[in-house]
């Protein structure tokens, strides 16, 4: 992975930074949780003020005042405050996307990312997935359980959060729950006849099967 200096603004306290960034990685394949593999950083590291302790999710754009207020009022809280110094920047991101009201799809994915920086944690590990499954379920309660009339976005959005449900189950032992998840998904066209869906819910499947509730790289159809 070949990094550069960056100098980063903060948008709450203004301080201005310089961070490492990457510029080039290579990726070797990618788990059933999306995680990527090989010389890269997955999640994609995201810089953390040095002063406040903000995580930059965005660093082009300033706050609006709401926005602005918002953030304060969730780094002012006690769970913001009690996380390990210069980490978990997707912890972080989580509880202020969470306030920010930001789609629940989005913010599911930013507890599954900040699982990722705490993999050698499993108490907090798990506490993460099971947060990550909980806003994928509020998404999926919204949407049609069928991704036919919606646009290639909606669907690719509401098919990816359908296989991420599924896969969380099975990371978090509810096996069952997982296979009466998955089961039904194979009689839906758009999975059957997608490229790479079908065979992904098959490799779910086969380790629900094994009771095996640990990551795994997605195999490549033969
Ligand atoms: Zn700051």
């Amino acid at each position: 992975m070949r990094l550069q200096t960056i100098t980063i603004k903060c948008p709450l306290c203004h301080n201005q930074f310089d961070e490492l960034e990457p510029i080039s990685c290579y990726t070797a394949g990618q788990r059933l949780d999306l995680r990527l593999i090989g010389a890269v950083s997955s999640p994609w590291p995201v810089p953390l003020c040095p002063t406040c302790g903000l995580v930059i999710y965005k660093a082009e754009k300033p706050f609006t005042p709401r926005e602005a207020r918002i953030v304060a009022e969730v780094m002012a809280t006690q769970t913001y405050k009690a996380i390990p110094q210069c980490e978990q920047a997707y912890h972080r991101m989580a509880l202020i996307f969470e306030a920010l009201k930001k789609p629940a799809d989005v913010v599911a994915y930013t507890w599954l990312q900040a699982s990722w920086e705490v993999e050698d944690k499993v108490r907090v590990n798990r506490q993460f997935l099971g947060k990550s499954l909980q806003w994928y379920e509020r998404f999926l309660a919204k949407q049609p359980r069928s991704p036919k009339a919606s646009s290639e976005r909606s669907k690719n959005r509401l098919m990816t959060a359908q296989l991420l449900k599924g896969e969380l189950l099975r990371r978090l032992k509810k096996f069952q729950a997982a296979r009466d998840h998955f089961e039904p998904l194979l009689n839906i066209v758009e999975f059957k006849t997608h490229a790479f869906f079908g065979s992904i819910i098959n490799q779910e499947l086969k380790l629900i099967e094994m009771k095996n509730a640990l990551p795994q790289e997605i195999q490549q159809a033969a």
